[in-house]
C-alpha cells in the first residue's frame, strides 16, 4: 500500500517542505493577506524570495524588522498546524479562517511588547 503524497492543502503538489512553505497556493494566498494585514511591502516575489529578503534585511530589531519575522514565523506554524488538522482530525478551514488566527496571535504577541509604541501606524496590530 502506498500512501498518498499529494499536498492536504492544495491537493495539487506533492507533499513536502519545499511544496508546504515556498509553492502551494494555499499557503500562499495565507502569506499575501497576512502581509497585507501587516502591511509589509509588497515584493512581486515567490515566497521563498520574499523569506531570503527578510532574513538578510530584517536582523536589526526594529519594530519593523520584528514585525516582518513575527508575520512570517506564525504563518509558517499556522500553515503547519493546519497541514496536520487536516491529516489527524481530518478538520479544515479556509484560508481566511488561518488568516483570522495568524492575525489573532500577531495582536496578542504584539500588544505583550512592553516597548510598543502606541501610535496611529501600530494601531493595526492592537486593535479588538
Ligand atoms: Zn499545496
Amino acid at each position: 500500500m502506498q500512501a498518498d503524497s499529494s499536498c492536504v492543502l492544495c491537493h495539487g503538489g506533492q507533499e513536502s517542505h519545499f511544496h508546504l512553505f515556498f509553492e502551494c497556493p494555499f499557503s500562499a494566498l495565507v502569506w499575501l493577506q497576512v502581509r497585507e494585514k501587516c502591511e509589509v511591502p509588497p515584493l512581486d516575489w515567490d515566497l521563498a524570495s520574499e523569506i531570503q529578503w527578510g532574513v538578510f534585511h530584517c536582523r536589526t530589531k526594529s519594530i519593523q524588522a520584528t514585525t516582518f519575522k513575527l508575520c512570517l514565523l506564525t504563518s509558517i506554524y499556522y500553515l503547519w498546524r493546519e497541514r496536520n488538522s487536516k491529516i489527524f482530525r481530518q478538520i479544515s478551514s479556509d484560508s481566511s479562517s488561518v488568516v483570522n488566527l495568524i492575525m489573532g496571535e500577531i495582536n496578542e504577541c504584539v500588544c505583550s511588547w512592553r516597548r510598543m509604541v502606541q501610535s496611529s501606524k501600530n494601531s493595526r496590530f492592537c486593535a479588538k
